[in-house]
């Protein structure tokens, strides 16, 4: 399967995820279609916004 994740297609999902509700899968910003920088601002600020509530001090990477 390859999904292209279209932007219509992407809801907001739990700890500032994105999900795209024709695969399921969670995304980010590299992920969508068209491109993130192509949305427009209004996405864009929302998509950030959604981000940003989720945000949490830098947690450990796992190596
Ligand atoms: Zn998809």
């Amino acid at each position: 399967m390859n999904c292209p994740h279209h932007i219509q297609w992407v809801i907001e999902a739990e700890n500032g995820l994105h999900q795209c509700l024709q695969c399921f899968d969670a995304l980010t910003k590299k992920d969508v279609t068209p491109k993130f920088e192509d949305l427009g601002p209004a996405i864009q600020k929302r998509w950030d916004a959604h981000e940003a509530r989720a945000a949490k001090p830098a947690a450990p990477v796992p190596a």
